[in-house]
């Protein structure tokens, strides 16, 4: 048995040196990343449950990476943010993704589609926040009311006094801020009212499980109530079936999201379902 244990040990040891290595290379890799023009953003549609339209897209982190192929934005976030390269990364994300919606704004005369950005802990933290969201809007020609940011439940409970008169400067321009993964974070829900928050999306993990669990259709069904009564408005993420969709609109869930419409696709694929003006 101790043979076997020191042998456990070996391979635990050889597989942290794996990981740390991994972790090192990935570090290194994403520091080159940005230069050699391997990230992308891919966009997903947020359809309106009321009328089927697309009300908008979220903008999804991808890295094309030259030998490992597509790594997740679950892989590299992390390192992004451990590393403080998410603020040049997600800087760049959101300035891509302003373009995009400009451009097709100009492709599509009276397109009222807006884009919704994932702000990381690290970015929201930073004190130039608002200058740099206000800057790339003015840089892609964009107004704020098309621009939504999407701040998980447990960066705004941890989030400073700082943070919130950033959010102030931003809510003047019409941005909106949406709270990501809700339902996730942490019991206290007093930061609902510390911060301007627009909308809340329910986390897929209640979403796609509704239709099985009666308990987890009481969540959602009590995350809309919440909405309401706050006068926000609420997405469902992770919306896989028609049964959940059909659920969704019975509750009057206002706009969902998932692979039911679609998975996230490039830019081009993007534009072909503006253009093909779906309908779900
Ligand atoms: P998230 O913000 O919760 O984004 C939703 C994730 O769910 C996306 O994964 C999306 O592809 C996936 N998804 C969409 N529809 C469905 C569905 O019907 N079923 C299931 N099971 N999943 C669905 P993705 O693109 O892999 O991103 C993972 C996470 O990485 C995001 O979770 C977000 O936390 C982070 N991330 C992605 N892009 C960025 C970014 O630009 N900046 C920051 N800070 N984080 C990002
Ligand atoms: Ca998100
Ligand atoms: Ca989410
Ligand atoms: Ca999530």
């Amino acid at each position: 048995a101790k043979v076997q244990g020191k042998g456990h040990c070996e391979v635990f040891d050889a597989r942290m040196h794996a990981f740390a290595i991994n972790q090192l290379n990935l570090e290194t890799d994403l520091r080159r990343a940005l230069e050699r023009h391997e990230l992308a953003v891919y966009y997903q549609p947020l359809v309106n449950l009321a009328n089927g339209g697309i009300e908008g897209f979220e903008a999804l982190a991808r890295w094309q990476h030259p030998e490992r192929g597509l790594v997740s934005p679950l892989e590299f976030i992390p390192v992004a943010e451990d590393t403080g390269l998410i603020v040049s990364i997600g800087r760049w994300i959101m300035q891509e993704a302003c373009r995009q919606l400009s451009a097709w704004q100009a492709q599509f005369p009276g397109l009222q589609a807006k884009i919704s950005v994932n702000v990381s802990g690290v970015q929201f933290a930073q004190p130039d926040l608002a200058d740099t969201v206000l800057q790339v809007l003015e840089d892609a020609r964009l107004e704020g009311r098309y621009l939504k940011l999407e701040i998980t439940e447990s960066v705004l409970m941890h989030s400073s006094e700082g943070a919130n008169a950033a959010l102030g400067r931003l809510q003047k321009r019409e941005v909106q801020f949406l709270v990501d993964d809700f339902g996730t974070g942490y019991s206290s829900l007093s930061y609902l009212h510390s911060f301007p928050i627009d909308v809340l999306k329910i986390d897929a993990s209640f979403v796609r499980r509704m239709a099985v669990e009666a308990k987890h259709d009481e969540i959602v069904q009590a995350i809309v109530a919440l909405a309401r009564s706050l006068k926000m408005e609420v997405i469902a993420e992770g919306v896989e079936t028609l049964a959940s969709l059909a659920r969704l609109r019975e509750l009057k869930a206002d706009f969902g999201q998932g692979y039911v419409f679609s998975p996230p696709v490039d830019a081009q694929a993007a534009t072909h379902l503006l253009a093909s003006r779906p309908h779900w």
